[in-house]
């Protein structure tokens, strides 16, 4: 290689030149070799002869050293000697000469090549011979050498410079080769002029015509082709100066064009390149009509004089005008566009269009949405194959779907048989034929699934049946105003017991109960049964007291004897759910505190009830929020056992009334005698010592359904959490492997460059992954409060707290703790 170049010249010692240093290639022309095999399926892989021409000093040898087959035949030849490779055949040779062609032939014998390179550059300065071979002459000499030796379907990469021969070579290239394609590797440097050919698939052709490998043949100067007006036109000023003289037929140095010539020509471009001047001719009557045009101005006039001295702009110009001239002579008729007459449709065809365009529509729009459905649907599969989503079969969904099935009152609402439903009173709800048709109503088939719209309108009607018991109470409430402007002493009486609100709707719902116990007999509604308890509760207590009339005469029934009652004391009021419609059928079934108590303690059974506080207004201002209400509503009976919920559904059936309920409670463990017994005894007992009520299929499965849910509560958030995490850390080492890949690949870095910086990556990534560091928080009192700085001996992460703060922290971890106990 010429040594002229100055190795420390402004950007010579690239990264390839350190690159090549470090892998011990002579020089850095090796990548160029290495990027090219890489981009064309990697032929030297698959080479196991490679001649390479003008080698020195050798780094393509190299290249093909390491990268053919084992044992493969590598020649090199230079006109400079080569220092000598392992593996490899090294001569000095002019390729070009007779000498270099023999023992060429003398190392390969009988063999062909796989592939013949080709890296020449003329050395200038070495001999007049030397100089006189163009870097194209070198290479089609190389290429001569490839023909000689490459196998049918071999390969020749050579170097060729950007010049006016280059497309000359390419041709002869495309004779001789089934592929022929140019590229730059990124290794060659952009300022140089070099781009190399790679030639795929000789084809060995058996005759060969010796010119096209003759650089006199190849390289000989065909005439000019026509002249490119449109170039000189449309960038005028890029004028090319024109040494060779004038063309052979144009003798004249001016030309000028009448300019109504210009107009009717079909090259108009031709016109304007080969002229000087356009001629108006003022007694044409032609011109005079094209005068008249607002478009033939002064200005355009003017550049009809000196053609050549015009610019792109003013060549526009006078073609847009050519173009109005043409028009206003009707020159351009034949081009006319074809005018089709479409006929008109008739109404008949207008709605069949119509319809069809609405179809087309639907049909749109129908795709869309099942396009977005299944989107949806795979986004959940993707969820779901990350773990972020439990399956419908638990969790939430599944208790949702449960509740609904055991409970779905659907029908009953749209039939208006809630309300009574509610109040347990089966006959009043279904008939024989109805259980049988209608047992979706306390029993939901699994396809029933409630959709929004339904749950909707289960809102609405709740809302508007708890409209209907406030305004049942507040007539009450008039009612009951009225009597006591009446003055009636009696139930003044009645301020003992404690809620005065209570003490109204009692008597009311008192009044009521005698009502209607004169129309149905011994069967109470529910509401009132409620109301009841609660004033036989108050009244035994007060017996003795005076009572009202009314309850005097009430409670001498026997009905009453016998009977025990405890006055509800305030907090357990307040924990007794109110008796709207909303408490459906557990409330129904609340006969009198103790009873309830006592019947489901026995069972093992436990209602728990979680009640919104009586609060009405509370409700009032939460009735906005709809779904606040409906969440409420869906709080307000809470039953925890299968046998409370058995319990709840046979009333709610109407295949059980209070009565039962009351007579279930007498049994062998009611009364027990505890006294004396140790606690232990007692708590015992009462966990083992009951009875074993059998449950109902439906209730057991939505106990199941409900634990279910409370279970998969938790895990679904764990579960979760944890698909969150680790998706994150499968996108983090995505990421990794991509990078990581992309460093491996890039052939321009070094074995060891790559794995340090593919170690840095996973050390960055580890790092992230590293726990938050312990944050010490300081509590500076006394002299050290509003010390700045870092407090002594304290180390890594620290945070300043004052005494508030850290006493509020404290009662903050209290309330929690509580809480959490709770
Ligand atoms: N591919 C080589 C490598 O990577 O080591 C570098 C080749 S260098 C760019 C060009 C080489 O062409 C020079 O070493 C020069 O001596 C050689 N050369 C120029 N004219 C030549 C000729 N007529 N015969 C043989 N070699 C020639």
């Amino acid at each position: 290689m010429g040594k002229t170049q100055k190795k420390n010249s402004k950007g010579r010692l690239d990264r390839y030149y350190y690159l090549a240093k470090e892998k011990g290639y002579r020089a850095r022309s090796s990548f160029k070799i290495i990027q090219i095999n890489e981009k064309y399926g990697h032929f030297l892989e698959k080479s196991k002869v490679v001649i390479d021409l003008c080698a020195a000093p050798g780094s393509w040898c190299q290249v093909a050293s390491n990268l053919c087959p084992v044992n493969s035949l590598i020649i090199g030849v230079d006109i400079v000697p080569i220092k000598p490779l392992p593996n490899c055949i090294t001569f000095q040779s002019d390729i070009t000469t007779e000498d270099c062609r023999s023992k060429l032939r003398g190392y390969m014998k009988t063999w062909k090549a796989d592939t013949v390179l080709h890296d020449g550059a003329p050395n200038v300065g070495l001999g007049w011979v030397q100089d006189a071979f163009t870097q194209s002459q070198l290479t089609l000499q190389a290429l001569k050498l490839a023909v000689e030796n490459l196998v049918a379907g071999g390969t020749f990469v050579t170097k060729v410079f950007r010049s006016k021969d280059y497309n000359k070579l390419m041709w002869v290239f495309q004779q001789l080769f089934e592929k022929v394609e140019a590229t730059k590797p990124p290794a060659s440097r952009n300022v140089s002029a070099e781009i190399f050919v790679v030639c795929k698939g000789f084809k060995a052709p058996k005759k060969l015509d010796p010119r096209i490998l003759d650089p006199k043949e190849v390289f000989e100067e065909l005439a000019d082709g026509p002249q490119n007006n449109e170039a000189k036109v449309f960038n005028p000023e890029k004028k090319r100066r024109r040494r060779e003289g004038y063309d052979e037929d144009n003798f004249l140095q001016f030309k000028s064009v009448p300019v109504l010539e210009f107009v009717r020509s079909d090259t108009p471009i031709d016109v304007l390149g080969e002229t000087n001047r356009l001629e108006i001719d003022d007694e044409d009557p032609e011109w005079r009509l094209l005068k008249k045009l607002r478009k033939t101005t002064p200005e355009l006039m003017e550049c009809f004089k000196d053609l050549k001295v015009l610019g792109k702009k003013d060549f526009r110009n006078m073609l847009r005008w050519r173009k109005l001239a043409r028009e206003l002579l009707q020159l351009d008729e034949d081009d006319k566009p074809l005018e089709v007459e479409v006929e008109e449709l008739n109404e008949e065809e207008l709605i069949d269009k119509e319809l069809d365009q609405v179809r087309a529509r639907q049909l749109a729009k129908q795709k869309r949405e099942k396009r977005k459905k299944n989107e949806m649907k795979q986004k959940e599969i993707t969820r779901m194959q990350m773990n972020m989503l439990t399956p419908m079969d638990i969790g939430i969904e599944a208790g949702n779907i449960g509740r609904e099935s055991l409970f779905n009152l659907k029908h009953a609402e749209k039939t208006g048989q809630l309300k009574d439903l509610a109040k347990g009173k089966r006959r009043m709800i279904f008939n024989e034929d109805d259980l049988i048709e209608d047992n979706d109503i306390h029993i939901a088939s699994d396809a029933e699934v409630e959709s929004d719209q339904e749950v909707d309108e289960l809102e609405d009607q709740l809302n508007a049946m708890y409209d209907a018991f406030k305004q049942r109470k507040s007539e009450r409430d008039a009612k009951f105003r009225a009597k006591q402007a009446r003055g009636d002493d009696d139930d003044e009486k009645w301020d003992g017991i404690q809620d005065k609100g209570s003490d109204e709707e009692s008597e009311a719902e008192a009044k009521d109960y005698e009502e209607e116990d004169d129309e149905s007999g011994s069967e109470l509604d529910s509401d009132d049964d409620e109301a009841i308890n609660k004033l036989i509760a108050k009244l035994k207590s007060e017996k003795g007291s005076g009572l009202s009339k009314k309850a005097d005469l009430l409670f001498s029934n026997s009905i009453f004897d016998g009977v025990e009652a405890q006055i509800p004391t305030k907090a357990a009021k307040q924990q007794e759910p109110t008796p709207s419609p909303s408490n459906l059928s557990t409330t129904a079934s609340l006969d009198s505190d103790e009873e309830v108590e006592d019947s489901s303690d026995d069972e093992g059974g436990r209602i728990e009830y979680v009640s919104r506080e009586d609060n009405e207004d509370e409700d009032m201002l939460d009735s906005d929020d709809e779904d606040v209400n409906l969440r409420n509503h869906q709080k307000d009976v809470e039953l925890a056992t299968a046998q409370a919920m058995t319990m709840a559904h046979q009333l709610a059936l109407g295949q059980k009334t209070k009565h039962d309920l009351v007579d279930d409670g007498f049994n062998r463990y009611s009364f027990r005698d505890s006294e004396g017994l140790p606690d232990w005894f007692i708590e015992d007992e009462k966990k083992h010592s009951k009875i074993n009520k059998p449950i109902t299929k439906e209730a057991a499965l939505a106990i199941k359904e409900k634990m279910k849910q409370l279970n998969a509560r938790p895990i679904k958030k764990v579960a979760e959490a944890k698909g969150r995490k680790k998706m994150r850390a499968m996108a983090r080492l995505e990421k990794l492997k991509k990078k990581s890949d992309l460093i491996a690949e890039d052939s321009e870095k070094s074995e060891r460059d790559k794995a340090d910086e593919i170690s840095k990556l996973m050390r960055k990534l580890t790092k992230k992954q590293k726990t938050k560091p312990k944050v010490t928080y300081v509590y500076a009192k006394g002299q050290n409060k509003g010390l700045s700085g870092r407090p002594k001996g304290v180390k890594g992460k620290y945070r300043m707290v004052d005494g508030v703060m850290k006493n509020e922290m404290r009662a903050l971890r209290r309330i929690a703790k509580k809480h959490g106990r709770k």
